[in-house]
């Protein structure tokens, strides 16, 4: 048997007339940014996470740079970040010129853990950015109480957790402002890249949309030196068009989930662990092995995709080699790195697939 990683085949035959009927919408209208599509999407997208505002950008990098540049995070700043995510958290802090420093994860629940955030505040300290990874939501309640208590903001990552929940609340509506990825893998994917953020601070949001569109208010009148960063209008209606199947596709991958919870049984294997109160949307499904390398090859060879998320931790990354951490600065990150394998998770997988994946992993 063949599986791949992902595939967006089912979900695409779903939508199939859907997404032709967005097409043709905009395409009839011959308005491309900045029209009612994107008004339509983020008015939806805004009451699914449960926040007053949603404000479409160009991906979710940007999304991040934006909510960071909104609450004048610059130069000299700190910004405590998880020391396991993808790179582009970081990033977004470099590209503002402020400083990520990062806060060791959970080992059990691979996000970033309260306990590991106070030591790394000091007084140029100005955010977090908790990450949900994978699509656990983080420890939300202790991490904004210790941004209460030390007076940071807090900017939810949540380009990994489209509808997770923590205390049955919505990721995305527990900080001043939190961006999301529409990149196609995601769990709400555009056909392109795409972004946004949400966020009840009505200010937030009108600086969010200025600082993405050239700086500007109203037409040729310019409040900031923003740069082009907009949601355009076929993707904001290719969104329109996904958004409705999203509680369906989570649930699927839950369903999926539970069956590699119960299922999976081997020692050699560490499966994920859920905090109570929590609902993942199981963006990846993320095991562990310290025979890592040799698992990836064995389900290889039985045609059986995956990937590892990530290979290399971001501070033994060649582009922030200036930050001068060593090996064994983050050992639990490291060791993430070192022993994570993503298995396949996706909107119509087949019984008889999830039956051989588990078979496989349990012959390992
Ligand atoms: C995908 C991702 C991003 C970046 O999103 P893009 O749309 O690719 O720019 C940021 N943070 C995390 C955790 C991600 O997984």
């Amino acid at each position: 048997m063949n599986i791949p990683f992902v595939s967006f085949k089912p979900l695409e035959k779903e939508l199939d007339t859907y997404i032709h009927a967005a097409f043709e919408r905009v395409y009839t209208n011959s308005w491309y940014i900045d029209g009612n599509e994107g008004k339509v999407f983020e008015e939806a997208f805004a009451e699914y996470c449960g926040t007053r505002y949603c404000v479409g950008c160009g991906n979710g990098l940007d999304a991040l740079i934006l909510s960071l540049k909104a609450l004048k995070i610059s130069t000299g700043d700190e910004v405590l970040v998880p020391s396991n995510t993808y790179i582009a958290t970081a990033l977004a802090v470099t590209y503002v010129g402020a400083k990520p420093v990062f806060v060791e994860p959970d080992i059990r629940t691979y996000n970033i853990d309260p306990v590991n955030i106070i030591e790394k505040i000091t007084s140029k300290t100005k955010a977090i950015i908790p990450v949900h990874l994978y699509g656990q939501p983080c420890d939300m309640e202790k991490i904004v109480d210790i941004a209460q208590k030390y007076n940071l903001y807090v900017i939810e990552d949540c380009a990994q957790a489209h509808g997770a929940t923590y205390n049955g609340q919505k990721v995305g509506s527990f900080s001043n402002i939190a961006g999301f990825s529409f990149y196609p893998g995601k769990n709400l994917g555009a056909l392109g890249d795409a972004g946004a953020i949400v966020t009840n601070d009505e200010k937030l949001a009108k600086m969010v949309r200025a600082l993405g569109n050239y700086g500007s208010d109203y037409k040729y009148h310019h409040i900031y030196k923003g740069n082009n960063s907009r949601l355009d209008e076929l993707q904001a209606a290719f969104l329109s068009a996904k958004l409705p199947l999203l509680d369906r596709i989570n649930i699927e991958r839950r369903s999926i989930a539970k069956r590699y919870m119960n299922e999976i049984k081997n020692t050699k294997l560490i499966l994920p662990y859920v905090l109570d109160g929590v609902e993942p949307v199981w963006h990846i499904f993320s095991i562990r092995s310290v025979n890592r390398d040799e698992l990836a090859a064995y389900l290889f060879e039985a045609g059986i995709g995956t990937n590892k998320h990530y290979p290399i931790p971001i501070h033994l990354q060649e582009a922030y080699k200036e930050l001068n951490i060593g090996q064994g600065a983050l050992p639990i990150a490291e060791q993430i790195s070192a022993t994570q394998l993503s298995l396949p998770m996706y909107y119509g997988m087949t019984e008889e697939q999830i039956n051989y994946i588990i078979d496989k992993l349990n012959a390992f």
